[in-house]
């Protein structure tokens, strides 16, 4: 396994559709690990493969969240290929979402509350299931990296704007020190 390099907007590799898979081999696997890996290491919750610049259609999600509170988070690594949402709540909810290729930024994103998702496991084994709360919000911000779109594109213009400034900030001030 390797940790891949993160990609970061503006990289316009982040604003390609990435295409399907089609067929689960050792070769995917590889990337599946090492998109896991990646994403501990971040860390970060969810990552999409065109976040380490594979255009396709493969995202990882691990919401770390302790079994109990105050305990030690608890991996329940899962791996969504050619995901697909076939259904979804007219309920929404707020999470306030941040995201590795628009790194420190954070801001309120409303989504529905839950989806119904289809999607490949790595052994190719379709399955369908209704995710809610934060796993809902998560796959639907993974499933716009797909489609190249960011959840600073879910921003008033004038939020967005706000996001990208403070991220042009910080990122000088990162390459000055
Ligand atoms: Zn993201």
């Amino acid at each position: 396994m390797a940790i891949r390099p993160i990609i970061e907007t503006p990289d316009p590799r982040l604003r390609t559709r990435s295409t399907p898979v089609d067929g689960v081999d050792d070769e995917l696997r590889t990337l599946i690990d090492d998109m896991f890996e990646t994403m501990y290491d971040a860390p970060g919750i969810g990552l999409a493969a065109i976040q380490v610049g594979v255009p396709k259609r493969v995202l990882v999600i691990d919401l770390q969240e302790p079994a109990e509170e105050g305990g030690e988070p608890v991996r329940n690594p899962r791996v969504f290929i050619n995901p697909e949402i076939v259904g979804e709540s007219e309920a929404m909810s707020v999470y306030q979402e941040g995201c590795l290729s628009v790194p420190e930024q954070y801001a309120d994103v409303e989504r529905p509350e839950s989806v119904t998702v289809r999607w490949l496991d790595r052994d190719g084994a379709g399955h369908e299931e209704r995710l809610e709360g934060l796993l809902a919000t998560c796959i639907q911000h993974e499933m716009d990296h797909l489609e190249g779109v960011l959840f600073i594109d879910h921003l008033s213009r004038l939020k967005r704007e706000m996001v990208l400034k403070k991220l042009e900030k910080s990122s000088k001030a990162k390459r000055a020190a």
